[in-house]
């Protein structure tokens, strides 16, 4: 039987990042992972690194029209998924083994296998029973299982097996406008595919306040991706090897077929095998690890971070719950809080943080709004793409408390607004600052001027 300090189980960002600091930290740290493979979590290997690398490509393609009209001729109906494949593969190899590679120096011991609870303060993993005085589930999240259309990897699919695909489908549905589904949405129609956008909801992107839903969706549809709200997916059947898929949208059904279905409505905790009975952690209805204000579950020996827990499910939020419970294990003095940024890959993108309008409404706080369009500056037209605005919202007393951005390179800017909800500035805190002109970010600073 072996006894550790620490035992992690899972090595996504949330895992891997506690594991580093308080490894480095003098630690006898054990982190778990399902196999080598593995390391890295979902983020890397089958998430945000992967899906942006898909993405990136995709722009290129979606940007040609662009090339073309500044003089630069050229043909895109060769594009070879496969290689895309390959490069992402090599990437993700690379990555994997540089992380590892800092894991080990930095004094992390590695256990590769299924880890399950067996008591409060054991868990086994290939047949060995491991000890630790503190233990921290960090199992992350699976994909959620559409009601009617259950994947079969061949017809339907989720976005673990996009990075699979070796052949591009000519129609494809895309079930779920989250951030997962509209990214993809962009992908496909960039890289040729028909593409159906359908969202049970009101709106695309339904967490962002609908100025920017309804900006993302129009500019889709010029783009000739076609979007349904409020449309749910009511019965399926194969036919011609096509997937023939009866939609229920305002009380009428249509149908459509594709080659593809790929379901994107959102990921599930992933605790329901690693026995949290056994080690006396609570969970609630929909899977989430129960936790007070310091990340601790029902065992007071046992954190839980990352998608196990109802905290927004994003790589920076996994890792900056990591650094907070490794502080504390540490007895280090308490992060500070932060907002939290939230990026969409989409064309065209979305940065938001902080309060939107409509959180800020459902709470009843006062607010005022500046908003400046993009098309009114500069470089956004020199970068071929000037759609979107830039939303800032501030209290009553003049302090930035939120912010929702829609356009060219807006996943970057969102961060020095963040910057700024975190430093505590006002409005004229920040206008006197000089802005480098011309930039994209100089937009955060003339909405504040307009
Ligand atoms: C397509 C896609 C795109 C995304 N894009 C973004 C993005 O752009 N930005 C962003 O912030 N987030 C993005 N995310 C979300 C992000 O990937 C997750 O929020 C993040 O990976 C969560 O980290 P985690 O450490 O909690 O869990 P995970 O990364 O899921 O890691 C959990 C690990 O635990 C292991 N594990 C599970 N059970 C056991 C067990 N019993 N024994 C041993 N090991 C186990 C798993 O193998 C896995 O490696 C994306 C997700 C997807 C699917």
């Amino acid at each position: 039987m072996k006894k550790y300090d620490i035992c992690i189980i899972g090595a996504g960002p949330a895992g891997y990042k506690a594991a580093l600091i308080l490894a480095k930290n003098g630690k006898n740290v054990l982190l778990i992972d399902k196999n080598e493979k593995r390391i890295g979590g979902t983020c890397l290997n089958e998430g945000c690194i992967p899906a942006k690398n898909y993405l990136e490509s995709a722009n290129y393609l979606g940007k040609f029209s662009y090339f073309a009209s500044r003089g630069l001729k050229g043909k895109t109906d060769d594009f070879d998924i496969r290689l895309l494949k390959t490069k992402t593969d090599e990437l993700l190899d690379t990555l994997r083994l540089g992380l590892q590679k800092k894991l080990s120096i930095g004094g992390v011991k590695f256990e590769y296998g299924e880890a399950v609870f067996i008591s409060k303060n054991e868990v086994k993993v290939n047949d060995k029973i491991i000890q630790a005085d503190k233990f921290i589930i960090a199992t992350g999240s699976i994909h959620k299982e559409h009601p009617v259309l259950a994947i079969d990897e061949k017809y339907i699919i989720s976005s673990k097996e996009v990075f699979k695909l070796e052949k591009l489908p000519k129609d494809i549905l895309v079930v779920g406008a989250g951030a997962i589904g509209c990214e993809f949405a962009n992908f496909f129609n960039f890289t040729g595919s028909n593409v159906h956008l359908c969202e049970f909801t009101s709106s695309i992107l339904p967490f962002e306040d609908k100025d920017v839903s309804d900006t993302v969706q129009r500019e889709y549809k010029k783009q000739g991706i076609k979007v349904d709200i409020n449309t749910t997916v009511k019965e399926y059947g194969i036919i011609n090897k096509k997937i023939i898929i009866t939609f229920e949208k305002n009380g009428k059904t249509f149908d459509g077929a594709f080659d593809k279905v790929l379901i994107s409505i959102g990921r599930i905790p992933n605790t329901k095998q690693i026995g949290l009975d056994k080690a006396g952690v609570k969970s609630d209805e929909r899977g989430f690890v129960e936790i007070d204000s310091l990340y601790k579950t029902t065992n007071e020996h046992i954190y839980a971070i990352g998608d196990v827990v109802a905290t927004p499910s994003l790589a920076h939020m996994a890792s900056y719950e990591a650094k907070k419970i490794a502080f504390d294990i540490l007895k280090f003095v308490p992060l500070k809080e932060s907002v939290i940024p939230n990026v969409v890959f989409a064309t065209p993108q979305v940065g938001s943080v902080g309060e939107n309008e409509k959180s800020l409404k459902e709470k009843e706080i006062p607010y005022n709004v500046k908003k400046l369009f993009l098309k009114s500056l500069g470089m956004p037209k020199i970068k071929g793409n000037d759609s979107g605005f830039v939303k800032l919202l501030f209290d009553e007393r003049e302090f930035l408390i939120g912010a929702s951005l829609v356009g060219y390179d807006m996943t970057e800017i969102i961060n020095q607004v963040a910057i700024c909800i975190n430093a505590k500035l006002k409005k004229d805190d920040i206008l006197s600052m000089i802005f480098a002109h011309p930039t994209m970010s100089e937009s955060f600073y003339k909405t504040l001027e307009g």
